[in-house]
C-alpha cells in the first residue's frame, strides 16, 4: 500500500549578471548541491546594471560551458527566462530560482537597476519562488554561499509547505566581515554620487562615463542599508504588486476629466 516515494530532488535554477564563470556563482552552485539538482544559466559576460532587460531584437546564442552549466550572450532576465521555457533545456521545471552571489551590494533602491534581481524576479513573475543574493565586492563567496544554503533550505521548505501561495522575491544582502547575525528588513534608499564624466577619445571624440561611487547616508532604521552598515545580514521580501493601490489620490485626480 505505501506509495512508493520515487521523489525527484528539486530543481535548483541559478543564474546571476556577473558572468558564467564569476566566482559566486561556482561558490553558489557547489553550495546548492547538496540541496538539489543544480543548474546554471548565466549571461556569457558581466550584464551589471541590466535590470531586467530582455534581448528582443537580436538572436541569442546558448553554449554548454560545463556539465548542467549554461552561457547565454544575453540578459540575466533572458537567462531565466530561457531557462524556463526552452522545451529540452532543463529535465524539468525548477523549484526556486536562486541569483548570485553577485561581487557588489543590490541595497535599497538598487534593486530597480540590478541585473541579480531581475534574474530572480523573472523567476518570481512565472511563479517560482526565487532569491537573490548579493556580497560586498571583496566579500567571501564560500562563506556567504554556505549562509545562502540555510536560507534557500527554508524556502524549499516553506513552498512545500505553502504549494498555492504566490512565489515570492527575496533579496538577501551579506554585509562586510563577518555578520553579526541576520534581519527581515524593509527596502531601503540608496545613495549614489550622480556623475557623468566626459572624456576624449585618441581621435578627438569625446565619450561619457556616468554613475559614481555610493555615498553613506543615514539609513531609516529597520531598512535593508541600515542592517548592512550595522553588519548584519538583511532579508527584503520584494513586493511585485508595485501599483495594487487603486485608490491614489493622483491618479484620481489625473483620471478626472478635465
Ligand atoms: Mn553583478
Amino acid at each position: 500500500m505505501a506509495r512508493r516515494t520515487a521523489r525527484k530532488l528539486p530543481l535548483i535554477l541559478i543564474s546571476n549578471d556577473d558572468g558564467v564563470s564569476a566566482p559566486g556563482i561556482r561558490a553558489l552552485a557547489k553550495a546548492l548541491e547538496r540541496l538539489g539538482e543544480v543548474w546554471v544559466v548565466a549571461p556569457e559576460i558581466e550584464q551589471s546594471g541590466m535590470s531586467h532587460a530582455l534581448t528582443l531584437s537580436r538572436p541569442l546564442r546558448l553554449r554548454e560551458h560545463a556539465p548542467r552549466v549554461w552561457a547565454l550572450d544575453g540578459t540575466p532576465a533572458d537567462c531565466t527566462y530561457v531557462a524556463l521555457h526552452h522545451a529540452t533545456l532543463l529535465p524539468r521545471p525548477p523549484s526556486v530560482v536562486v541569483s548570485g552571489i553577485n561581487m557588489g551590494l543590490n541595497l535599497g533602491t538598487d534593486v530597480f537597476y540590478s541585473g541579480t534581481v531581475a534574474a530572480a524576479r523573472e523567476g518570481a513573475l512565472r511563479g517560482v519562488p526565487a532569491m537573490a543574493f548579493s556580497m560586498p565586492a571583496r566579500g567571501n563567496a564560500g562563506a556567504c554561499a554556505v549562509r545562502a544554503r540555510a536560507m534557500v533550505a527554508r524556502l524549499l521548505a516553506w513552498r512545500e509547505a505553502n504549494p498555492t501561495a504566490a512565489a515570492p522575491l527575496v533579496n538577501v544582502n551579506f554585509p562586510d566581515g563577518r555578520a553579526k547575525g541576520v534581519r527581515a528588513c524593509s527596502l531601503g534608499v540608496r545613495e549614489y554620487e550622480n556623475l557623468v564624466e566626459i572624456r576624449n577619445d585618441p581621435r578627438g571624440r569625446q565619450y561619457l562615463w556616468i554613475g559614481g561611487p555610493s555615498v553613506v547616508g543615514s539609513p531609516a532604521e529597520g531598512t535593508d542599508t541600515a542592517a548592512y552598515e550595522a553588519g548584519y545580514v538583511s532579508v527584503t521580501t520584494l513586493r511585485l504588486d508595485l501599483g495594487r493601490d487603486p485608490g491614489d489620490a493622483l491618479a484620481l485626480a489625473l483620471a478626472k476629466r478635465a
